[in-house]
């Protein structure tokens, strides 16, 4: 059976002289891990053909602050950087993916890219916004856990994970404020705030506020292969195979 191919989206560092598009080894690492390959996407232009003729499932990866112009709100103080240009291929490749029914999984950033996409808000500063949320903005190693997570029973993340409390680390200083019409929130965290929503249904459509990528736990990895299985699914020898 073929490996199923993962398309993975990039950051963008215009910087000093340097111009370059940035990707953290481990996003690879995990698809390959699992038995994908990894094509990494860069926000260049846009695709003429389908996304599924280059990809059997999208990977939205972690980067800087969402422009809050996508929820029609003014600059924060606290906003950080952030790449319109990259936001706006973002949303166009989730649009393709759920029109073309390809699975797809958002980590950090790309769960809130989802939300975006499909018309939700943000916390652009959860810190200053909630001010009793936890700390989210973890200061220790990222491969090192910090706070607890819920998952919701009879959601996808419940049926992946198996598990109603799950360790994560926490790695976000903005937040999903509103989920867009049609998400449920898979998971919270102890002060209530968005670690994972999904779309009910049969596409694999789901996004993680934490870094799976970064741990080497099962909850962690089975995220990696339920998705991975539904892109396998999706790829055009598993379709020959009936
Ligand atoms: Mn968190």
């Amino acid at each position: 059976m073929m490996k199923p191919v993962i398309g993975i989206t990039c950051r963008h560092l215009i910087d000093s002289g340097s111009d370059q598009y940035l990707l953290a080894a481990q996003y690879v690492q995990a698809i390959e891990r699992e038995g994908g390959i990894a094509v990494i996407l860069p926000a260049a232009g846009e695709f003429d053909r389908p996304l599924r003729s280059i990809c059997d499932g999208l990977m939205l990866t972690g980067g800087g602050d969402l422009d809050p112009g996508l929820f029609s709100e003014e600059p924060h103080p606290k906003l950080g950087w952030v790449d319109p240009e990259r936001d706006k291929f973002e949303i166009s490749l989730i649009q393709r993916a759920k029109s073309e029914d390809l699975p797809v999984l958002g980590i950090c950033r790309g769960m809130q890219m989802l939300n975006v996409a499909l018309g939700g808000n943000m916390y652009q500063d959860l810190e200053s916004q909630a001010p009793h949320a936890l700390r989210h903005m973890q200061r220790r190693p990222p491969e090192r856990v910090s706070h607890r997570v819920w998952v919701e029973e009879g959601t996808r993340l419940f049926h992946i994970i198996r598990r109603r409390r799950i360790w994560t680390n926490s790695l976000h200083h903005q937040a999903i404020k509103d989920p867009a019409p049609g998400f449920t929130v898979s998971a919270r965290a102890d002060d209530g705030v968005a670690e994972a929503i999904e779309l009910p249904g049969d596409l694999f459509f789901l996004g993680v506020q934490w870094h799976p990528e970064r741990l080497f736990r099962q909850s962690a990895r089975l995220l990696f292969v339920e998705f991975l299985r539904n892109a396998r699914e999706k790829a055009p020898a598993g379709q020959n195979m009936g």
